[in-house]
């Protein structure tokens, strides 16, 4: 009952007119509280389907509340925000590359085989190793001022001295391509593209500096990829063309952006010193493969998984802590629960995600001849807020399995299927090959508020709303691995 209602039947109730609206009350009351009938099955899907499969996805009813009981009530109760608390204090951010990433894998081995789950694979893979040293703009025209920074992964070093020069900006990249390369040789490129979506938005930040690079810019910086800014700067990563000269490139603050963007729509110079120092070299690290293994077909897979790196800004708490521990629970509330299904669920903590899903990219390699036996593949990297659902690719007839099942997570407001063909980030690498696969979708409308920056800590992460997505990662993991059909291709 929520607490508007609440807080009328208690007015009611002490003005005396209870009575005159007591029948109405009892009959709205019982109304409310009677468990919402399941949404129906569209005619194409109950086609596709058929009626035993159907009947057979809603008879897992019983193991959903199991999990959910023991999630939210049970003994696992805070336990994924625990966790990942002590985690995220313990380690920091986690760096491709770093030492600290490299602890932070064996911790979590650890606490896995605490659990007694000891089916564990650790996989090597070169990854690369930028680490920020300093960087600082100075804004010395029209007037003095620090411009807060953050350099944009695999940037390259200005010289000691910085870069120095007056700013160009340009809202979108057509207009970009519109302006004569006079207007851009030796100048500051800053691309000040108002965020829409981050699909869209974040190709300033991904491309800039190449593009403005070809056009003989001595620099590039970004408006920050988000919608919202306490003059937070937002890292993320780039990436340079081969036969372009490489030009240092950095994201600033949508406050910093507009201000300069104001000057220059005025017509006055705005001049830019530009100091960034970093190293790039090679490291190894791990994916980390840990499996409860199926009972009946253990050679097929149910992938859920998240990302153990992080950028080296904030702790890496919602990008993708929340994911890492939410596919880190599933197999162990699994073992905990007794709950074998027939194929087996695999968590997979991607390493290096954020320099361009290299971990993922080698797993797709090392295993392109198994791929066949990914039954389904799912993904959490885009906030462990309320869940409501998966984001998914694959056929019509997959679709509706996976709507099938998402109905039983009605009371938890978490059964939408969004249809698209690229769900998640590290996965995409597997789903483009015809692999079927889901991300959360969650309601995470501020994602992007904390996204690469500073503000990525435990203070964005809710206990509940990550006991929610714990549960349903875990029920909707099992089903699927436990169901008598092959998620279709
Ligand atoms: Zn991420």
């Amino acid at each position: 009952m929520d607490s508007t209602l609440i807080t009328t039947l208690q007015y009611l109730w002490g003005s005396g007119e209870m009575y005159s609206v007591g029948c109405f009350l009892i009959l709205f009351i019982i109304t409310i509280s009677e468990p919402k009938s399941l949404p129906k099955t569209s005619d194409k899907c109950r086609a596709l389907l058929g009626d035993d499969l159907i009947n057979e996805i809603s008879s897992y009813q019983n193991i959903k509340e199991d999990i959910f009981n023991y999630v939210l009530e049970g003994e696992f109760k805070s336990k994924t925000y625990d966790e990942l608390e002590k985690f995220v204090d313990k380690f920091g951010s986690r760096m491709s590359g770093s030492q600290v990433l490299e602890d932070s894998i064996d911790y979590m081995i650890k606490l896995t085989q605490d659990e007694d789950l000891n089916d564990i694979v650790t996989e090597e893979l070169e990854v690369p190793h930028w680490v920020r040293e300093q960087e600082k703009i100075t804004m010395l025209e029209p007037r003095s001022k620090n411009i807060a920074v953050l350099g944009l992964g695999r940037s390259i070093s200005t010289p000691p001295e910085g870069v120095t020069s007056d700013v160009v900006v340009f809202s979108s990249f057509e207009e970009f391509d519109n302006a004569p390369i006079e207007d851009v040789e030796g100048k500051i490129v800053l691309f000040n593209a108002i965020y829409t979506t981050y699909g869209e938005t974040a190709s300033y930040r991904t491309q800039g500096a190449a593009r403005a690079a070809e056009k003989g810019a001595v620099a590039s910086l970004v408006r920050s990829i988000t919608p919202f800014s306490i003059n937070s700067p937002h890292t993320g990563s780039q990436y340079y063309s081969e036969n372009v000269t490489k030009i240092p490139t950095a994201a600033i603050t949508l406050e910093d952006a507009d201000l300069i963007n104001r000057f220059y729509n005025r017509g006055e110079k705005v001049v830019l010193n530009i100091k960034m120092q970093s190293s790039f070299e090679t490291k190894t690290s791990r994916n980390t493969l840990i499996d409860l293994k199926g009972t009946k077909n253990p050679e097929k897979l149910v992938i859920v998984s998240g990302h153990i790196d992080s950028w080296d800004v904030g702790q890496g708490a919602m990008d993708d802590g929340g994911g890492l521990f939410v596919s880190w629970a599933a197999p162990i509330i699994l073992k905990r629960l007794n709950l074998r299904p027939k194929r087996t669920v695999r968590a997979i903590f991607w390493t290096a995600e954020e320099l361009g899903l290299i971990g993922a990219s080698a797993y797709a390699e090392k295993h392109k001849n198994e791929s066949h036996n990914i039954n389904f593949i799912m993904e959490s990297d885009e906030g462990t807020f309320a869940p409501r659902g998966l984001s998914m690719a694959g056929t019509q007839e997959a679709r509706c399995i996976i709507a099938e099942i998402l109905k039983l997570f009605e009371s938890i407001n978490a059964s939408t299927l969004v249809e698209t063909d690229s769900p998640g980030s590290d996965i995409t690498v597997i789903v483009q090959e015809g692999v079927p696969g889901a991300s959360l979708h969650n309601a995470n409308e501020n994602y992007f508020w904390f996204h690469h920056t500073e503000g990525d800590t435990m203070n964005v992460e809710n206990p509940e709303e990550l006991d929610l997505c714990t549960a349903f990662w875990t029920a909707v993991a099992y089903i699927i691995a436990d169901i008598s059909v092959d998620i279709p291709r």
